[in-house]
């Protein structure tokens, strides 16, 4: 058989593939392309159809590439998983050992790296799962010459010089994109070093080029890196994909089957908030071919044992509540039952304290405290639930890989109740705009809805993970804004004017003068740099050096009430030059400043900032001041004596 002609003893078991990209980048086209044979009659090549998965033997991809009889294929097949996008490989099993073993990473080569695809990407390297580029549309190529299923490196040769030269300025575009994240990359017939170095493989999933080097650099690239990875062991792993219901079966759970074996009547233990439930397999099912459906009862296969790696329905009774994304664990006659179910306790323990960090300190077990505190808490942040712990880890990641970088104060499994929104209202008086669920394929309890909108909670749902956290992060944007706009009025701009001599047309109350503008605040609109320094509203003051010299006064004028320019054009806001100022004095208790007596034109005119004006703009203006306005702000607080 393959498996064994490789020259070791080892049995390798098929490596398990993900996909993953951008919306759009062709990851459902790819994976249709990679189900159907091209062969007339539907499924030629023995590709099966298992849950939740695809299964391709390796003979389906040497026919497929023309492989030589003699070349070697050392798995004996490849499973790929059915969902592509984030959602399956969110499912991956919380620690360390993942449900796949590689990823197809697509790319639109006509867009280059996307958002997504950057994120799938730093979500790989943190996991570090290995993955190949699989660029594709590459017959969107302006002029390209369709060659069917060919290999790429044929299907490039038949193109024009003009087709050739788009495509190499594209691929050199994609490798610097690659770079910025961190990762060499080749075109895989020119990779040289394929354990280091990425390697990408131009597609169509439209008209096949480059379709069979992709599954066969994945049959044969995979075992090469991770051989000991895929040696296939007695050992059952085994991941929980979802929970369904099946008419004539009942509950049933889908699991991927990643390594050992399955057999009817086995002890089996599921995680479950309630904690493990022990219980056995009553039937090992798997989908029947296509072409075998009608004739037979029923849509599924009863087996007696099954091998990885494959895609598998279980029929078991107490299995409603399993945890999708928990491992599943077999108990082989003689093993010790106990120690079984403190394992699986542990994963339930694992999944569960995510949301609660009092229940942390009670466990005494602090490695497995480390382990977890890779999804790490902090006492400010936003509250997510989810339906698996792979959806839950895949949001907590995300959120903090935004620029915003949302921070976790707690997350929990299954439907929203009244306890989770209890546990959020804690952040109305932290921090309120984190006082927030992200709900995601989670039911919410209508007690629960009820307190959020009595509390002042926020609750968000959304059915993609992207989706969730872009409403969020819209949400906190609006946020900002509304804030930013409360606060106006206590944001003073650092400023600092000088008075135009012989050019002061009115002493006190108000003050009118022309000045020069000489420093201030740069403001950026819609990316076009303006600099605006003055701002109708800013209180200027003056600094005037004491008799004795060693010291300064400072003396409030009051606000600027107008600006003009030297045409008398009415301006809420000056950049640098010389503009009309007009100062009101707002306090008439004091004593008016005089202009000739208390200061004259070799006096600066300050902005007058004041404590809390310094933390308005720390807090809702940052991104509005440049280094060199925090430079004049250091300044003024010097000069005015602010702690
Ligand atoms: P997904 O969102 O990544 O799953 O993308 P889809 O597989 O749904 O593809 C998005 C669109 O791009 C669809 O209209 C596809 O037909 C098209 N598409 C996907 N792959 C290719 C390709 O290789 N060539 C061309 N021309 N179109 C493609």
């Amino acid at each position: 058989s393959e498996g064994s002609s490789s020259g070791t003893d080892r049995e390798l078991r098929a490596p398990i593939c993900c996909i993953l990209g951008h919306v759009d980048a062709g990851k459902t086209k790819l994976l249709d392309c990679i189900r159907h044979s091209n062969v007339q009659g539907g499924e030629a090549g023995g590709i099966t159809q298992q849950i939740g998965a695809t299964y391709l033997p390796a003979e389906n991809i040497r026919e497929r590439t023309s492989l030589k009889a003699e070349a070697t294929i050392k798995v004996p097949g490849l499973l790929v998983i059915d969902t592509p996008g984030h959602q399956s490989f969110s499912n991956m099993h919380l620690r360390g050992s993942s449900l796949c073993d590689v990823a197809v990473v697509v790319v639109d080569i006509t867009q280059g790296l996307e958002k997504q695809t950057i994120e799938s990407i730093g979500l790989l390297k943190r996991r570090n799962v290995k993955f190949v580029v699989a660029l594709n549309k590459v017959d969107r190529l302006y002029g390209w010459k369709t060659c069917p299923n060919a290999p790429i490196v044929k299907a490039l040769k038949s193109q024009s010089d003009d087709v050739q030269r788009e495509f190499k300025w594209r691929v050199a575009e994609v490798v610097t994109q690659l770079k910025d994240c961190g990762f060499n990359s080749a075109l895989y017939y020119e990779n040289k070093k394929i354990k280091e170095v990425v390697n990408i493989v131009p597609t169509s999933a439209v008209s096949g080029e480059g379709i069979p080097d992709l599954l066969l650099l994945l049959v044969r690239w995979v075992p090469e890196i991770m051989m000991e990875k895929l040696t296939y062991v007695d050992t059952v792993e085994c991941t929980v994909l979802e929970i369904n219901e099946v008419k004539e079966f009942g509950t049933t759970i889908d699991v991927v089957l990643i390594n050992g074996a399955l057999k009817k009547g086995d002890q089996i233990i599921v995680c479950t908030k309630q904690g493990p439930v022990t219980t056995s397999i009553r039937h090992l099912l798997t989908p029947y071919p296509l072409k075998e459906l009608r004739a037979k009862q029923g849509s599924y296969e009863r087996h007696e044992e099954l091998k990885a790696a494959q895609g598998v329905k279980i029929v078991a009774r107490g299995v409603q509540h399993a945890l999708a994304g928990t491992s599943l664990i077999v108990v082989k006659p003689g093993h010790d039952l106990e120690q079984a179910e403190a394992a699986a306790m542990q994963e339930i323990y694992n999944a569960i304290s995510l949301s609660n960090e009092n229940e942390r300190g009670k466990n005494e077990d602090e490695t497995a405290i480390k382990e977890i505190s890779r999804i790490q808490t902090c006492k400010e942040g936003v509250y997510v639930q989810a339906s698996s712990l792979g959806t839950l880890e895949a949001i907590i990641e995300h959120l903090k890989t935004l620029s915003l970088n949302v921070p976790v104060s707690g997350c929990n499994l299954g439907p929203v109740h009244k306890q989770d929104v209890m546990k959020a209202t804690a952040m109305l008086k932290r921090k309120e705009e984190y006082a927030a669920i992200l709900a995601f394929d989670v039911k919410v309890m209508p007690e629960a809805f009820e307190l959020a909108v009595e509390s002042g909670v926020k609750i968000f749902i959304a059915d993609t993970v992207y989706k969730l956290v872009d409403i969020f992060t819209d949400y906190i944007k609006k946020l900002k804004e509304e804030k930013k706009q409360q606060h106006a009025a206590e944001a003073v701009f650092p400023c600092s004017l000088k008075i135009l001599p012989n050019r002061v047309y009115h002493s006190k109350d108000p003050i009118v003068c022309d000045v020069e503008v000489l420093e201030g605040i740069v403001k950026f609109y819609l990316s076009v740099l303006f600099i605006v320094v003055l701002q109708v509203g800013t209180p200027i003051c003056v600094c005037v050096p004491r008799k004795d010299r060693n010291a300064e006064v400072v003396h409030s004028l009051g606000r600027i009430s107008s600006i003009k320019t030297s045409n008398g054009l009415e301006i809420d806001s000056a950049k640098k030059g010389v503009v009309s100022i007009k100062i009101d004095d707002d306090n008439a208790q004091e004593k008016s400043r005089l202009y000739g007596r208390h200061f004259n034109d070799s006096n600066e005119l300050l902005s007058q900032i004041s404590r809390r004006s310094i933390d308005v703009l720390k807090e809702y203006y940052r991104d509005e001041m440049s280094d060199g306005n925090w430079h004049l702000i250091r300044r003024l607080k010097k000069q005015f004596d602010i702690a």
